[in-house]
């Protein structure tokens, strides 16, 4: 029976940090999370929950910080859940990546003689994101566009985001502006009334393109013209000005029904030399510089000339698909979203690449279908969501007795699970490649290489 005490505080060092970028500490042997605390910090912490495994402590003062701190260069970072460990040095931020990566592959994997790479960083890790989606609401009686605050639905009002494109900055200002010029109502998500609930924008970083989308609680969206104005005389390179309508009391941020006020419905960006078509609603990888060394990795692991049957498993809109279908003989990809696949055929027709073949549906269904019907691949690619692949994906690979797997992760627990799975089924793991995509946050992405025994 641990002696722990709630209410109580406690003086702690923070040993390591968790999925969720909170501080990991040791009280009594009890293991306590603590929000805003880094690896290295000695601090004095107030238990505020108790739970059966483990307990949640708030940060009272901090004795000595860790010498790894840094000053975030945003001033809302704290406040605001985006970035967890903007506090911390960014190749220390590297190291944790690369060590949770080691760690999983040791503890939950069991393997050995893999070569596990440093994470890759980016050399500037800030305004990377092409994405950025801002609500909007009141704070202290005045407009509010921001983020939503740690944990809650309270908006962090901000002038600026520095891991967004610049351009988002411009969007906030001129929205703002327009607002009060305009007596243009927020929305107030208690009482479901008020006209604009979220600013989302999007940011061709190799075109420049920009589309900026404003999504409405009703169809009415007084001086539209001015507004269409003031954004095209300040924003070079807008494409795309879209009103999405809203009207459910709903965290879900996009309605059904999108009217295209300027411009075109969708805008273009490329990775690498293949274009991708990108309207409001469809999903493309958010961190453009780093996605292109993912992809890269990918396909130098794939070791493809010319003659390969491929599969792309959880293919999204098709970009590792197609980026793979450059190299071999056939490709085919499998995702569940039924829009995703309608964009992965457009981008595949848009490039003139007709090596490729999407199905919709799950992989654990469409796979061991395909299989059975006597479709074999010498590569197969995986690139699945957080609870990482279903069994039967694993089993049909295993059956099907590719040359090698590419599994693309976003979770280097369950990426662990799943290796050690295909470890006892003859599939050994030769290397891993950590990419930071996601820098400021506690996101790990890799890229493995796995081969028949
Ligand atoms: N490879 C893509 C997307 C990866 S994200 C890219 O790099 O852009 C994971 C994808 O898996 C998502 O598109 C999600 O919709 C899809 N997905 C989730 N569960 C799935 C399942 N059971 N079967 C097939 N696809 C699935």
């Amino acid at each position: 029976m641990s002696v722990i005490k709630l209410n109580e505080i406690y003086e702690v060092k923070i040993e390591d940090i968790n999925h969720k970028g909170q501080g990991v500490a040791k009280i009594e042997g009890f293991t306590v999370f603590i929000d805003g605390g880094l690896p290295g910090d000695k601090c004095k912490v107030k238990l505020v929950n108790i739970k059966k495994n483990y307990g949640v402590g708030e940060i009272v003062s901090i004795i000595e910080p860790s010498t790894k701190r840094v000053i975030p260069k945003c001033k809302i970072s704290y406040a605001c859940g985006g970035c967890q460990i903007q506090g911390l040095d960014y190749q220390e931020q590297l190291k944790i990546k690369t060590n949770k990566v080691k760690n999983d592959i040791k503890k939950i994997g069991h393997l050995e003689d893999v070569l596990i790479h440093d994470t890759l960083g980016m050399d500037n890790p800030y305004r990377y994101r092409n994405k950025a989606q801002f609500p909007v609401g009141r704070r202290n009686k005045k407009i509010a566009i921001g983020f939503y605050k740690r944990g809650s639905h309270e908006i962090v009002d901000t002038n600026s985001c520095i891991i967004q494109h610049e351009v988002n900055d411009k969007v906030i200002k001129l929205i703002k502006a327009y607002m009060k010029t305009y007596n243009i109502k927020p929305y107030d998500e208690k009482t479901g009334t008020g006209l604009i609930r979220h600013i989302l924008t999007k940011t061709a970083f190799k075109t420049g393109d920009v589309m900026v989308v404003i999504i409405t609680n009703g169809e009415k969206l007084p001086y539209k013209d001015k507004l269409i104005e003031i954004l095209k005389s300040n924003i070079t390179n807008l494409k795309s000005v879209i009103q999405n309508i809203n009207t459910k009391k709903t965290n879900v941020i996009l309605g059904d029904k999108t009217n295209v006020l300027f411009g075109t419905k969708k805008i273009i960006d490329y990775i690498g030399d293949l274009k991708f078509n990108i309207s409001a609603k469809s999903f493309f990888q958010v961190n453009p510089v780093q996605t292109e060394v993912l992809y890269n990795k990918a396909l130098e692991y794939a070791k493809l000339e010319g003659n390969e049957i491929v599969f792309d498993l959880y293919c999204g809109i098709g970009t590792i698909s197609l980026f793979l279908a450059q190299k071999a003989k056939k490709v085919y990809g499998i995702e569940v979203v039924k829009e995703a696949i309608v964009d992965a055929m457009e981008n595949a027709r848009i490039n003139g690449i007709e090596n490729v073949e999407f199905y919709e549906g799950t992989a654990e269904e469409i796979f061991p279908k395909l299989y059975n019907h006597g479709i074999k691949a010498d590569v197969v690619v995986v690139d699945p969501p957080r609870k990482g692949c279903d069994k039967k994906v694993l089993d049909t690979i295993v059956k099907m007795s590719p040359k090698r797997v590419v599994y693309v992760s976003c979770n280097p627990s369950t990426l662990a699970r799943d290796l050690k799975y295909l470890d006892e089924k003859g599939y050994k793991t030769i290397e891993i490649q950590p990419v930071d995509m996601f820098p400021h946050t506690m996101h790990i992405e890799t890229v493995v290489l796995i081969e028949k025994k």
